[in-house]
């Protein structure tokens, strides 16, 4: 007798048939990481176990070496771009026959230094704790930003494990000195400019937006630095003796940087907001519907008030900032003596908006300086100019600043970017720009291309201190974002 099909059996796989060829690329990472989390969890350790701080450049190295093995090892062409005294940026490449575009993943294989004594555990064991019942892994670059790195190499496996195949060039940018400030990214860049270029750098670094919701981020503020020094006596004098005639630098300095700032926080440097180029209307609208995460970060850094006279976070990083990131002026606690110190300094942190140049930034604060009476030297005073003028400060220009970069949400790409990130995730938060800095500027004058950021590292991660760590959920939901991209076409 002939045996006749089933017709519940046949029905079932017409469903099955149907459900695997609508996975979209992020349901079959999904699948990947649910049913290799052991193992997946068992090599991000491995990986983070290799120290990457720049006190340690053999180690450093190594982690160039394994992470292009583990490209290899994936049928990636891969090799190191190398330039003496620097640690090799990691490269690879995927070309995808009659592929129109190339798509450029950025993440960072470098580490913060780790003072191993603060840490619970060591920074470069990794361990796994529950924290409000949801699994962490504990290491330096848990977060920041090995999360990164193994995220896209994960999604190349469960893509190829699914035979799901590549649409554009894709190609892999690792950097290693990207936390001591990317001192040679953009000559490592420009020496290999061919291989390096894209239609768009996806950096993926950095957290997501505090809600916990994904992130697509499109700009970074810049940043500038002055270290201003105001005078009093040569040597320290005694407080008694000469308190109330010789002046107090520490109080100069002190009433100096108050007239900066009104009590909201905002600026009073003269032209500090002169032309700033003003958000879009799909920028605004974005920062409309973000999340606003303000009471809660409050609570959580036990905060009573904020700068901005009531607006919001997001709003306000949207602006240019003055921070003073330190003050000295002699001794405190045990140490205080009953003197009238020789010298008060502060650390200015200028952070910027496009539209803005660094250098000008810094010459609008040091002519603020100017017209306060002070004369203004970029060198260790002499006695002469300290006797000749009545007040003296030294600013120290820090030349290592450079401009904020914003990619449009609107261009044709971001759009692509954007959907595809939403095809992974429910939640997408958009945001015109991230507070911190990043070099985006080099990368694009290099590579000649757009950045667009997709952080996948929860925002309590404590990157850049001690116990640094991932929340695993991010990983996995890392993975999925990154498949999507990679599906990019
Ligand atoms: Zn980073």
């Amino acid at each position: 007798m002939q045996p006749r099909p089933n017709p519940s059996c046949l029905l079932l796989l017409l469903w099955l048939a149907g459900t695997l060829a609508a996975q979209t690329s992020a349901e079959v990472a999904r699948r990947y990481t649910s049913e290799h989390q052991a193992q997946l969890t068992q090599a991000f350790s491995q990986l983070l176990s290799i120290p990457n701080v720049a006190a340690d450049p053999g180690n450093l190295e190594r982690n160039a070496n394994v992470l292009a093995g583990m490209l290899k090892q994936r049928g990636v062409d891969s090799r190191l771009l190398s330039m003496a005294g620097a640690p090799p940026v990691v490269y690879g490449q995927v070309v995808v026959p009659g592929a129109k575009r190339t798509i450029v993943f950025y993440a960072h294989y470098d580490g913060q230094p780790v003072t191993p004594s603060e840490w619970e555990g060591a920074p470069f064991t990794p361990v796994i704790r529950e924290v409000d019942g949801e699994q962490r892994i504990y290491a330096r670059s848990a977060a920041d930003d090995k999360a990164a790195i193994f995220a896209q190499l994960t999604a190349l496996d469960a893509l190829r494990e699914a035979k799901v195949s590549l649409r554009a060039n894709v190609r892999f940018v690792w950097e290693g000195e990207e936390e001591a400030g990317s001192p040679h990214l953009e000559q490592i860049l420009d020496a290999s400019r061919e291989s390096i270029r894209g239609d768009l750098w996806l950096i993926c670094d950095g957290p997501v937006d505090q809600s916990g919701m994904q992130t697509v981020v499109f700009g970074a503020r810049g940043d500038a630095h002055l270290e201003v020094t105001v005078y009093g006596p040569h040597r320290g004098l005694h407080s008694g003796h000469y308190g109330n005639w010789a002046p107090n630098p520490a109080m100069m300095l002190a009433q100096l940087l108050a007239g900066m700032k009104d009590d909201q926080g905002r600026v009073l440097v003269p032209h500090f907001y002169d032309g700033i180029t003003p958000l879009s209307p799909a920028e605004k609208e974005a920062l409309a519907r973000a999340p606003v995460n303000d009471q809660m970060l409050m609570n959580s850094f036990w905060l009573g008030h904020t700068d901005g006279g009531g607006a919001h976070l997001l709003e306000l990083i949207n602006q240019p900032s003055l921070n003073i990131n330190g003050l000295a002026s002699a001794q405190v606690g045990a140490r205080a003596t009953n003197v009238i110190p020789p010298t008060a300094t502060a650390d200015l942190d200028l952070r910027l908006v496009v539209g803005i140049d660094w250098r000008e930034q810094q010459q609008r604060v040091i002519d603020y300086i100017r017209s306060r009476g002070y004369f203004v030297v970029d060198n260790q005073p002499t006695r002469e100019i300290l006797t000749q003028h009545p007040k003296v400060a030294l600013v120290k220009r820090d030349e290592a600043g450079y401009n904020a970069v914003r990619t449009a949400m609107d261009l044709p790409i971001a759009r692509e970017v954007i959907r595809a990130v939403e095809s992974a995730r429910a939640d997408v938060v958009l945001l015109p720009t991230m507070g911190g800095s990043v070099p985006l500027g080099a990368m694009e004058r290099a590579a000649q291309t757009h950045t667009v950021t997709v952080p996948i590292a929860n925002y309590d991660d404590n990157q850049h201190a001690a116990n640094e760590n991932l929340r695993l959920q991010n990983l996995w939901n890392g993975v999925e974002t990154m498949a999507a991209l990679l599906e990019l076409r």
